[in-house]
């Protein structure tokens, strides 16, 4: 049997109610795929929509790191990560370290929520 896609969920403070946001528009199609996220991301996603997300470590404790390595591990498929372009984030070399890893596996990253609705209905996700 195929293995479900992982789609790895973040999004820093100014832009958790976004992804939230999304998530719930996303609901139904998010429901074919296993769910995890930084700390209180997928905590906020959980509740709102009520769909399981496996909860990494918060972001700026190390969460991003470990999303990192199981992209590297090849366990996630694809990223949406609502980064804030218009605040200082303290975890600024996790950020850039994600960005980074997820370049080098090649898998889609989407940082706005334009790109994330275009890659969350492609057909490629079904490959
Ligand atoms: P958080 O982490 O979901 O735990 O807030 C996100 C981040 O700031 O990278």
């Amino acid at each position: 049997m195929k293995r479900k896609k992982t789609i790895a969920l973040i999004a820093h403070d100014n832009k958790k109610s976004d992804i939230v946001n999304w998530a719930l528009k996303n609901k139904e199609t998010l429901e074919n795929y296993e769910l995890c996220g930084t700390g209180t991301t997928a905590r906020l996603i959980g509740e709102a929509t009520d769909l399981k997300v496996k909860r990494y470590l918060s972001g700026p404790l190390g969460g991003d790191q470990q999303i990192g390595a199981k992209i590297a591990e090849k366990k996630i498929d694809m990223v949406v990560f609502f980064w804030d372009p218009l605040s200082a984030q303290p975890h600024d070399p996790d950020v850039k370290a994600l960005l980074r890893i997820a370049v080098v596996y090649d898998i889609p990253i989407a940082t706005n929520r334009a790109t994330a609705d275009y890659v969350i209905h492609s057909s490629y996700m079904e490959q």
